[in-house]
C-alpha cells in the first residue's frame, strides 16, 4: 500500500537538468540526481492505484510492477524494490536514461505523474553502487545454440532472457561496439556510453558471447538451433533531391555516430558542425539530438525544420489521458539553442526545396519552402515562399523507412509495405527456427518497446527450442 497522502504532500520533482552554460561545455550526462531523501518522497507520491494505468498498455510496455517498487522505495527498502523492478525490466539503466516514460503520462496523477523513470534509474544505480547487481550465471545449460543478430536493446533483451533459460547465446553485431542505436545514435549526454559498456561486461560474465565487426551470414546462422533477428529499422528517409551526395549533407545517425566515435577515441570527430551553419531537417527527437550535438561542437547557427504545424500546448480532443500527449515539447537541445542563440531553433511548416553546391560539390545553401495543409491533409509547398538560406551542414533527421536493403537481401527476408519484417500472424516467428524482434519487426520505435519485443521473441524462441527437444 503506497503512502495515501504522498501526492498531496509532495510535488512532482524530476532529476534536474544541468544548467545550459555548464552542460554545453561537455558531452557528459545531462542530468544531476536528487538527494536520496527527495527520491524517497517522490516514490511516496505513488498511490498504489486499484487500476494502475502506469502498468497498462497505455503505460509501460514492460508492464513493470511500478506501484510495488515505488512503495518499497518510499519505505527505504531499495534492495527489495530493485528485485521487483528487475523481474520485468532487464536494463533499467537504459530506460532510466532515455525512456520518454509513457507510464508517467498514463499515471492517474496525469500531468503530475509519479517520476517512475528517475525512480528506476536511482534503484539500478544504487544496485550497482552497493554491489547488488552481480552476474547471474545459469546453473544448467541446455546445449542449444542461439544466435541473436544485432546488439541493440531488442537483441540484448532477447540474449539476456535466452541465456537465463540456459541456452548458449552468441550475439552477432556488425559494428565495432555493441549497443545498437544506444551506442551509435543516441548521444552520450543522453545515455553515457560507459553505462552501455557496463551492461555488456555483465552479460559477458553471464556467459553471452559477442561477435563484433561481423555481418550476419546465412551459412553461419544455419549452425544455430534458433536465430533472433534484431537488425533495427535503419534505412533513413531521404529528401529525394539533387545533390544529396554533396559534401556537408549527411543523415542524422551517421553524424551522431561520428560524434560518439570522436568522443570515445578522444580525437576530433571526422565530421563536425564546428563553425558551420547547420540546418537539421526533422523536428523530432533525432533532430533534437543533432541540434544538441551541433551546439556542443560549436556550430555558428542551428536551425531545425519541421514540416508539420506547431503542436498545441494542451491536449486536443481525440488525444485524451491516458494516451501519450501529442503536445508541444521543448527538449534539452532546443532549450540549449534558446539559451545560446536566443531563439527556438524550430521552424514549422517548412522544408528544404533544393540544395545548392559549389564547384567542388560542397553544400553552400539550401532553398527553404513554406508548406500548408490541403483539405485532404497533405502538406504542400506555398508558391512564392522560397528563401535561400546559407548552409554548410545539412543533417537529415526525417525518420526511418525500415530494414536496410542489404540485410533483407543477404538474409532473404521479406519486408511489408512499411519496411518491417513482421510475420503476417503478428507473432515473432519467421518460419523454421528464425524470429524477428525490435525495430526490425515494429518499425522505428523506442528503447523500451524494443526491449519488450526482444523479450517476447525470446519467449517464443524458448518455447520452440523446448518443443524441438
Ligand atoms: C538518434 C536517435 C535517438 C533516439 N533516442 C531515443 C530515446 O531517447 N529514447 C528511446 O526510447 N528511443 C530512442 N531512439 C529509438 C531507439 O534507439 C530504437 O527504437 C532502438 O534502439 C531499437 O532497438 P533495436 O534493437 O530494435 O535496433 P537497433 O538499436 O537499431 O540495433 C540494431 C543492431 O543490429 C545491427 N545489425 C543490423 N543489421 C545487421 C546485420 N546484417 N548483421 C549484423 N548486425 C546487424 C546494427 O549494427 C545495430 O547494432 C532513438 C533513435 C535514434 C536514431
Ligand atoms: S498510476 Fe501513478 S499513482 Fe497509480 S500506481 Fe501507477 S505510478 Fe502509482
Amino acid at each position: 500500500m503506497g503512502k495515501a497522502t504522498g501526492f498531496l504532500e509532495t510535488e512532482r520533482m524530476e532529476n534536474p537538468l544541468r544548467a545550459e552554460d555548464d552542460r554545453l561545455k561537455d558531452f557528459n550526462d545531462l542530468h544531476a540526481s536528487l538527494p536520496v531523501r527527495d527520491r524517497h518522497s517522490q516514490a511516496s507520491r505513488c498511490m498504489d492505484c486499484g487500476v494502475p494505468f502506469c502498468q497498462s498498455d497505455f503505460g509501460c510496455p514492460l508492464h513493470n510492477l511500478i506501484p510495488e517498487w515505488n512503495d518499497l522505495l518510499w519505505q527505504g527498502q531499495e534492495k527489495e524494490a530493485l528485485a521487483r523492478l528487475l523481474l520485468t525490466a532487464p536494463f533499467p539503466e537504459f530506460t532510466g536514461h532515455v525512456c520518454p516514460a509513457l507510464c508517467e503520462k498514463a499515471c492517474n496523477l496525469a500531468d503530475e505523474g509519479v517520476t517512475n523513470r528517475d525512480n528506476e534509474l536511482y534503484l539500478i544505480e544504487t544496485g550497482f553502487a552497493r554491489g547488488w547487481v552481480v552476474p547471474r550465471v545459469p546453473s544448467r545449460r541446455t546445449g542449444k545454440q542461439v544466435a541473436v543478430v544485432g546488439s541493440g536493446p531488442a537483441g540484448l533483451a532477447a540474449a539476456d532472457l535466452l541465456n537465463q533459460r540456459g541456452h548458449t547465446v552468441t550475439v552477432i553485431e556488425r559494428a565495432d561496439l555493441p549497443g545498437g542505436l544506444m551506442m551509435y545514435g543516441i548521444p552520450n549526454m543522453k545515455l553515457p556510453k560507459e553505462i552501455v559498456e557496463r551492461r555488456i561486461r555483465l552479460m559477458e560474465a553471464e556467459g553471452i558471447s559477442f561477435l563484433l565487426n561481423t555481418e550476419a551470414d546465412p551459412d553461419q546462422l544455419r549452425a544455430f538451433d534458433a536465430v533472433i533477428l534484431c537488425c533495427g529499422s535503419r534505412r533513413p528517409r531521404s529528401l529525394n533531391l539533387p545533390h544529396m551526395d554533396a559534401e556537408g549533407v549527411h543523415y542524422a545517425v551517421d553524424y551522431l555516430t561520428c560524434a560518439t566515435r570522436g568522443l570515445l577515441s578522444g580525437s576530433a570527430p571526422v565530421l563536425s558542425a564546428s563553425g558551420r551553419h547547420c540546418i537539421v531537417v526533422g523536428g523530432g527527437d533525432t533532430g533534437n539530438d543533432c541540434v544538441a550535438t551541433a551546439l556542443r561542437q560549436g556550430a555558428s547557427s542551428v536551425t531545425q525544420l519541421e514540416m508539420m504545424p506547431k503542436p498545441c500546448t494542451a491536449r486536443v480532443p481525440g488525444n485524451p489521458w491516458p494516451e501519450w500527449p501529442r503536445t508541444l515539447r521543448t527538449d534539452y537541445g532546443q532549450l540549449e539553442a534558446i539559451s545560446v542563440l536566443g531563439s527556438d531553433p524550430r521552424v514549422y511548416e517548412t522544408t528544404v526545396g533544393s540544395i545548392q553546391v559549389d564547384e567542388h560539390n560542397r553544400i553552400r545553401s539550401v532553398e527553404t519552402v513554406r508548406l500548408k495543409r490541403t483539405p485532404e491533409g497533405r502538406m504542400e509547398p506555398i508558391p512564392g515562399s522560397e528563401r535561400i538560406v546559407p548552409c554548410d551542414l545539412l543533417l537529415i533527421a526525417a525518420g526511418f523507412i525500415g530494414c536496410e536493403e542489404q540485410t533483407l537481401r543477404t538474409l532473404s527476408l521479406e519486408a511489408d509495405a512499411r519496411g518491417r519484417v513482421l510475420p503476417a500472424d503478428g507473432s515473432h516467428a519467421l518460419g523454421g527456427s528464425w524470429f524477428s524482434a525490435g525495430d526490425l519487426r515494429t518499425g522505428q520505435s523506442l528503447v523500451v518497446r524494443a526491449v519488450a519485443d526482444g523479450r517476447a521473441a525470446a519467449h517464443e524462441a524458448d518455447a520452440f527450442l523446448a518443443a524441438a527437444h
